[in-house]
């Protein structure tokens, strides 16, 4: 399915008229395999292996092109780094308190809250954003065995 996906946004890049270097390729294929929303230094760190002279800089770089064809979106929790999610789905997420995991969930878009919104303000709304708190499996887990 990520190949499949792959695919696709290669496509979407060049249409966009946005040249496909072997970076730009690695940093696309690595959001796609990983649903772990990485920042910008765990997909450095997972890739400069492979690529000895890329730069954080770099991967930013990538990122940002990325984003603005629309292939990521950037996610900012009011820490000090962005996630990308190359999910471009609507679907909500949920954090981890203890390992800041995020992972996808899905719920019917909250259009209703939207709509209400815009009565109630007046606003002209775009968009809204929710976020789930809690404590993973993985961390439940390494709890119980600690106890
Ligand atoms: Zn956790
Ligand atoms: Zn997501």
């Amino acid at each position: 399915m990520a190949e499949n996906k792959l695919q696709e946004s290669i496509a979407t890049l060049k249409k966009a008229g946005v040249r496909i270097t072997p970076q730009r390729h690695a940093v696309l294929d690595y959001l796609l395999n990983s649903m772990t929303h990485p920042t910008a230094d765990d997909i450095y760190k997972a890739l400069e292996g492979k690529f000895p002279n890329m730069s954080v800089a770099t991967v930013y770089n990538n990122l940002r092109v990325l984003k603005e064809v629309g292939l990521v979106r950037e996610l900012t929790y009011g820490d000090s780094s962005s996630r990308f999610d190359c999910n471009t789905s609507e679907h909500y997420h949920i954090i981890c308190e203890k390992c800041n995991k995020i992972e996808d969930f899905h719920y019917p878009s909250l259009d209703e809250v939207e709509k209400l919104a815009a009565q109630v303000t007046g606003y002209d709304v775009s968009h809204h954003r929710l976020e789930v708190y809690g404590i993973c499996q993985e961390c439940q887990q390494l709890d119980k065995e600690k106890q």
